[in-house]
């Protein structure tokens, strides 16, 4: 799956040292250094397109975290990603990043496969506009502040 998802997405270094298939939902996280990809449970309940969707969607995290490191590092990187609060879940920017790489998920994952069904496009769009919904609410929120 992680496989046919870095061919949707076009890349031969995929971004990561470690794929792992734990129970749950899917993930990017850095464990013991190593740039970890998890494929949770959660997913083989999908189709195989809702699959390669959720892998391709765990590797543009993966690759926005690489494109940081290459200019910041690896280090700093990892405290920016994971340890700057402002990065946590529910806030802003961590609503910013989801809508940005469920996008680009979907834009190749599309392509690869010759288009996605209209019940995947309106997934995929629900999740975009759950999280744009979120980042606008917090916004807003915060000027209120
Ligand atoms: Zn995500």
């Amino acid at each position: 799956m992680i496989d046919e998802a870095a061919r949707a997405a076009g890349i031969d270094d995929i971004y990561m040292d470690a794929v792992t298939y734990e129970s749950g939902p899917s993930y990017f996280d850095i464990l013991s250094g190593l740039r970890t990809i998890n494929i949770g449970s959660d997913a083989f309940s999908k189709t195989a397109a809702d699959q390669l969707i959720e892998a391709s969607h765990e590797i543009a995290h993966a690759q926005v975290f690489n494109k940081m490191s290459k200019s910041m590092g690896f280090d700093a990187t990892f405290q920016e990603a994971f340890l700057n609060p402002e990065r946590n879940f529910g806030r802003p920017l961590y609503a910013r990043e989801e809508q940005l790489v469920e996008r680009l998920a979907r834009w190749r994952v599309r392509r690869h496969s010759g288009g996605l069904s209209p019940q995947q496009e309106a997934a995929s769009t629900k999740y975009i506009d759950n999280w744009k919904l979120v980042e606008w609410t917090l916004k807003n929120m915060e000027r209120e502040e």
